[in-house]
């Protein structure tokens, strides 16, 4: 079973996604992470942002890789070309970098190949903007969470602060806005919402309601 989880930046999807594949002992791919890991490649590498055929050849060359502890069905690790960028992909430089790597259709296209492969052979929770129209149209599961700026903005500034990076609410929120901007207007594959996905406003919602919600949708799919 495959269940899609897609929304703009900082709707709860990670938070969400990874809570449902705990609760339901479902595999869990974070899509975003690999568009991060190729951004941070190409900032490493210094291939600028707008270089399509560079930017192609550096994710054909570089498939993204997830380490795993133990037995767990939660990555704990992200890699390419050989670096952990685990935290790197975090950073305020990738968020930047990342919605144009991620509009080079040649570039999307070595990601969905990888993320089919990933996510094809066991029950996965994956989550991105393109699941559920693009990456899995035939997803049994396609939820699309989305919360108000203000929300997003919030929560996003508390992982930015806890990571170190000091900033302020109101630029966390241009920021934001301007990445989904980018992210819903690009050409190939934008963020939009598939026909047949739930729609799930998150704003002031607690994540157990928005996990418990997801669940009794799955459980009336298996
Ligand atoms: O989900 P996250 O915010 O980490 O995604 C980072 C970026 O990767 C997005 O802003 C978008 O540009 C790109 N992305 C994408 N398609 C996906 C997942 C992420 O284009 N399926």
């Amino acid at each position: 079973m495959i269940i899609a989880i897609d929304g703009p930046a900082a709707s709860g999807k990670s938070t969400v996604a990874k809570a449902v594949a705990r609760r339901l002992g479902m595999h869990y791919l974070d899509t975003g992470a690999m568009y991060r890991a190729v951004a941070w490649l190409a900032l490493e590498r210094g291939v600028p942002a707008d270089d399509a055929g560079q930017l192609a050849a550096l994710a054909f060359a570089h498939p993204v890789t997830f380490a795993y502890e133990d037995a767990s069905t939660l990555p704990t690790g992200v890699y390419i070309a050989d670096r952990d960028v685990t935290v790197a992909i975090r950073q305020p430089e990738v968020d930047a970098a990342v919605s144009a790597v991620a509009s080079v259709p040649e570039v999307r296209a070595a990601m969905v190949s990888q993320q089919r492969r990933l996510a094809g052979e066991d029950d996965t929770v994956v989550e991105g903007r393109d699941i559920g129209t693009v990456v899995f149209p035939d997803a049994e599961l396609k939820v699309f969470l989305t919360a108000s700026a203000d929300e997003r903005a919030r929560r996003r500034r508390i992982d930015l602060v806890g990571a170190g990076h000091d900033v302020e609410t109101n630029e966390v929120r241009e920021r934001l806005e301007r990445r989904d901007y980018a992210d819903s207007t690009r050409e190939a594959s934008p963020l939009d919402i598939a026909e047949d996905a739930q729609r799930l406003d998150t704003t002031g919602l607690p994540v157990e309601e928005v996990v418990e919600r997801i669940a009794i949708l799955a459980g009336e799919r298996r």
